[in-house]
């Protein structure tokens, strides 16, 4: 399970637009709350999952952008630059998903609700109410099926 922050001043800041109250970021939760529901934290268990997912593939690319200009020798340290890559690869993936729904829905909820990474957190957050061998859980590139998926 990932470290969750409570009662935290960080997640009051990032969630002020809607009436959220509960952030991921970057690996680690983080609420307003000084306590959450099995729910809500199955919830951003399976967001945790993304971001190490995508954090992973951010890290492979940049590994294969900093070999090419190696190959090319054109290195330095700018380089260090490309670790921006797997640390904000989920929040411009979900950022750019966000606005390409709500020019297409012209509606915000409904936008948020359609992300395929909010898809697959909404649509498993209640698996913790099963017996354990029965969870379905998030892995890998598994919120990649919601992606087509007719809601
Ligand atoms: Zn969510």
């Amino acid at each position: 399970m990932a470290k969750i922050f409570y009662n935290s001043k960080i997640a009051k800041a990032f969630t002020f637009l809607k009436d959220f109250s509960t952030i991921m970021l970057f690996g680690a939760i983080f609420t307003e709350h000084a306590s959450l529901s099995q729910k809500i934290k199955t919830h951003e268990a399976t967001h945790v999952e993304q971001y190490q997912t995508c954090f992973t593939t951010g890290l492979a690319i940049a590994i294969g952008i900093m070999f090419i200009c190696f190959a090319f020798n054109h290195y330095g340290w700018w380089m260090l630059a490309l670790l921006t890559i797997p640390i904000f690869l989920y929040y411009v993936w979900y950022g750019i998903e966000f606005l390409i729904r709500l020019i297409a829905y012209r509606n915000a909820d409904k936008a948020y609700r359609r992300i395929a990474f909010e898809q697959e957190a909404y649509s498993l957050e209640n698996e913790y109410l099963k017996p354990c061998p029965e969870r379905k859980l998030a892995s890998s590139f598994s919120f990649l099926k919601y992606y087509g998926k007719k809601v």
